[in-house]
């Protein structure tokens, strides 16, 4: 007997049909004698159409009134499925952001939670009732309505767990886990049972879009453990203890679990990136800091940056990549800067994606990046910039060549499955 908090995204929440089997499985788990919360996201596509409503309202809208629009999607889901639940037999109630409360900065629609009070929570789970709880949304100091990113349902799932101190935290997703690269563009990616921390961070920062890159670093920081499986799994399956999904684990833990592990865990793509070049910046102390600045005072994060060997010691190119959402922005700043900085021309290419390898073994092995960069050169692929971390490796290219380009990666690390 424990107490374990469900989370199930957009797809596993689209419509009666598919809320009604979230009930089931999460009946299930009740009556395997566990104390049950559940987070829910919207129903898919729901986040999107909100948005837009709130783009064709004003393309310059106002953060903390769109928070208020788009944490409508999760509102809707928790009730229903509150609803499916008692007409299972369940005792069954949705706590909705504020009511909790689920305290978050004032960062609207990126906001961080800071802290749940979680007595209202542990009473109602105590006395045998499932509480169901919108993701993605929280309340700032001065009860304004927020929501957290993208994808910050899970953010809200891994936080709910460690508020009431879950023993798990399962992330029901239309996946059944986390795979050595997205299973919708590579076929023969290969379903992980386990995976570090670190390595889901890294995977989820370069564009793994299973879990929020937030949702993460929490679990890491707050030591949750935490599975990722399908809700698409036939009814009558056992509870979810015996489901094969990927257990997002600590170092030591693996070192146990997951012997015949690859050199590589997983390949990532992250289209929603955009390159910006500027030629001539002066080759002197200080220019790069003014090129950057700016950028870093308008909150737009900066990834690759390749400075090049000057010509003649005068002057040097700069190459950057931004988010491609930033882009506009960041020309916008760099022009209103170019006498300061003294650049010659400003050339951007959003055309472009960014493939990373990650893995903890590369730590201790040699060779990963040339194993990259060499199977890409045999088919042509043109790398225009570079960047490493420990257990990373990433190339940007152009967006066209991305799916060859993982599937040739996952070929070359001798990832593919059957
Ligand atoms: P949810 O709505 O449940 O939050 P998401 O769409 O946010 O689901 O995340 C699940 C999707 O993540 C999968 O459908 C899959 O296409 C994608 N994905 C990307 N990389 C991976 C990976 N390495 N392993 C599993 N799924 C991945
Ligand atoms: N509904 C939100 C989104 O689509 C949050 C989530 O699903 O995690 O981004
Ligand atoms: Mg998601």
């Amino acid at each position: 007997m424990g107490r374990i908090v469900m989370k199930f995204g957009g797809t596993s929440m689209a419509g009666t049909e598919r809320i009604r089997r979230v009930a089931g499985i999460v009946k299930r788990q009740q009556e395997a004698g566990h104390e049950v919360a559940v987070v829910v996201s919207a129903m898919s596509g729901e986040t999107d159409r909100l948005v837009t409503f709130c783009r064709e309202a004003n393309p310059l809208y106002d953060p903390a009134e769109y928070d208020v629009v788009v944490a409508s999607g999760e509102q809707v889901t928790s009730g229903l499925l509150a609803l499916h639940l008692q007409a299972l037999g369940c005792k069954a109630r949705s706590w909705l952001g504020w009511q909790l409360p689920i305290r978050t900065d004032e960062a609207h629609a990126k906001a961080r939670i800071e802290e749940i009070d979680s007595a209202a929570l542990l009473a109602s789970m105590a006395a045998g009732e499932i509480a169901v709880i919108p993701g993605f949304q929280g309340l700032t100091a001065d009860n304004r309505v927020t929501t957290l990113g993208r994808g910050g349902s899970d953010t809200s799932a891994v936080a709910v767990a460690a508020a009431v101190k879950a023993d798990r935290c399962d992330i029901y997703t239309d996946v059944d886990g986390v795979y050595t690269t997205d299973p919708r563009i590579v076929a023969k990616a290969r379903k992980l049972k386990s995976v570090t921390y670190e390595e889901m961070l890294e995977l989820a920062s370069v564009g793994s879009k299973v879990l929020q890159t937030r949702s993460v670093s929490l679990a890491m920081k707050e030591n949750v453990r935490v599975q990722v499986l399908s809700s698409f799994i036939d009814e009558s399956a056992p509870p979810a203890d015996s489901l094969p999904g990927t257990m997002i684990v600590s170092d030591e833990e693996l070192e146990g679990l997951d012997m015949e592990r690859q050199l590589i865990t997983g390949i990532a793509a992250d289209k929603n990136e955009a390159k910006v070049i500027l030629t001539r910046v002066p080759d002197r102390p200080g220019a790069v800091a003014t090129i950057f600045s700016p950028l870093a005072e308008a909150n737009i994060n900066v990834d690759m940056i390749i400075q090049n060997v000057g010509r003649e010691h005068t002057d040097t190119d700069v190459t950057f990549t931004v988010p491609a959402s930033d882009l506009d922005r960041t020309k916008a700043l760099l022009d209103a800067q170019q006498a300061t900085i003294g650049f010659e021309k400003m050339t951007t290419d959003a055309k472009v994606a960014k493939i990373s390898v990650v893995g903890v073994g590369m730590r201790s092995h040699a060779g990963v990046a040339s194993t990259m960069f060499k199977a890409l050169a045999d088919r042509g692929i043109n790398i225009q910039a570079i960047s490493t971390s420990e257990i990373k490796v990433s190339v940007l290219i152009d967006a066209d060549e991305v799916e060859l380009a993982v599937r040739v990666l996952h070929t070359a690390y001798e990832l593919d499955g059957a």
